[in-house]
This record gives C-alpha cells, sequence and structure tokens, in this order.
C-alpha cells in the first residue's frame, strides 16, 4: 500500500463555481493544494480560461490534462454539436450528461496524484440540487474510489463537500470559506454566454442559488471582472 502524503490536495477544477468554491474550501483545510483541469473538448472554452484565471487568483498551480478522446464519443450537447435541451431525453437525462464523466476524471485525478504523492482528491459534485446526473452521486464516487485505491493499492482520500448541499447552502459555504467575491471568475451558463444568458438551465440553477442564499452574485457586477 502506497501511503500518499496527507499534507497535499488535488482539486478537479472546471472552471465552474461549484469546484470555484472546493478549491478554496480545500486551501482552508490543506497545506498543499493543487489543481487540475481538464481539456476534454468541450464546447465552450471559456471554462478553462476561468479555470486559468480562477487558480492564478488563488496562487495554486494548476495542471492542464488532455482528454480529447471523450469529444469523439459524440451524442451530448457539451461536447457535440447539439442544441443544450432543458428537458430530459428518452434516458431521463438532460443532453449535457457526458456518460461516466466524473469516474474518469476521477480515474485521471487518481492516476495524477499517485504520480505526484497526493492523498486527498477533492470533487466539487452535488446529488442534491443536479440535473440527476447518475455519475454525481455519493455512491457512484465511493465505489469508483474503492476501486482506485484497490487498483493502485494507495490510501487516497475523496472530499466531495458539496455533495449533499442545496445551491443556497454551496454559495454559504463559498463565503465561509473566502471564496464568494472569486465566483466573480467562475463559468455555469450552458450556452457559454459571459454575462450568462441567464436562460439556460444552469444560469437558472446558479440564480436561485444565489437568491436563495440572499447574495449578490458577483458575476453579475461587470466591474468586477476587470
Ligand atoms: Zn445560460
Amino acid at each position: 500500500m502506497k501511503s500518499l502524503d496527507a499534507n497535499r490536495a488535488l482539486v478537479l477544477l472546471s472552471g465552474g463555481q461549484d469546484s470555484t468554491t472546493c478549491l478554496y474550501w480545500a486551501l482552508s483545510k490543506f497545506p498543499k493544494v493543487h489543481a487540475l483541469c481538464f481539456e476534454y473538448g468541450q464546447r465552450h472554452r471559456i471554462e478553462l480560461e476561468c479555470a486559468r484565471k480562477i487558480a492564478e487568483r488563488a496562487g495554486v498551480e494548476l495542471t492542464m490534462l488532455s482528454l480529447s478522446g471523450l469529444a469523439e464519443l459524440g451524442g451530448n450537447a457539451l461536447t457535440g454539436d447539439l442544441p443544450v435541451e432543458s428537458k430530459p431525453g428518452g434516458d431521463g437525462l438532460p443532453n449535457t450528461f457526458v456518460p461516466g464523466r466524473n469516474i474518469i476524471f476521477l480515474s485521471y485525478a487518481a492516476a495524477y496524484a499517485y504520480q505526484h504523492n497526493i492523498r486527498h482528491l477533492i470533487l466539487g459534485v452535488c446529488q442534491t440540487d443536479y440535473s440527476g446526473y447518475p455519475d454525481c452521486r455519493d455512491v457512484t464516487l465511493k465505489a469508483a474510489l474503492r476501486s482506485l485505491s484497490l487498483g493502485m493499492e494507495a490510501n487516497f482520500e475523496l472530499h466531495t463537500p458539496l455533495m449533499f448541499l442545496t445551491k443556497a447552502e454551496t454559495i454559504a459555504l463559498a463565503k465561509e470559506v473566502g471564496g464568494l467575491e472569486e465566483l466573480a471568475y467562475s463559468h455555469t451558463c450552458y450556452n457559454g454566454d459571459r454575462p450568462p444568458c441567464g436562460d439556460c438551465p444552469a444560469c437558472q440553477l446558479r440564480a436561485k442559488g444565489f437568491a436563495e442564499a440572499g447574495e449578490q452574485d458577483p458575476l453579475l457586477n461587470i466591474e468586477s471582472q476587470k
């Protein structure tokens, strides 16, 4: 069994508000934090620019890993050229679902962490208030982690601090760990608009969360982008 460094944490940073919150959560808990971002042919490259900016502002080193094969699988609105549908399709899932994406991401993150002697893996997934993606569920990720720990004989620890929080509670957590203002640099809109379109399911969920938390979304303040 490889004993990995308990002081080191790896945050999967997508450039979205949840992973940004997780980055600040990790900075409040662990002495050494590194960020990992996947370039998987996402339709909106603005997410990658956001991840770079957020990591830079946090003073955290960011590694970009290319997973271009995900886009070649096709058939979804995040990597393909399908329009984003807000209603679920025949499989009961929105067409923004990339099958097994979080399991693939976690596998790469664990392999990276193994090579860099990092014990803690931090993933900003949430099963409470999300679009029903089965790879965001706690049970899925715990099973994936068990498989990775066995497969690499390493003592990884997985943290999903947002798993059972509502969007409003996630925003309260961002505030608590000093990341609320940094959400100005995060990207959420499925249509890739900046400032956000306000109409897509992701924008609506974000707006609802801020409204329920009683906070202003700093992203909506264009001045804060400078
Ligand atoms: Zn939008």
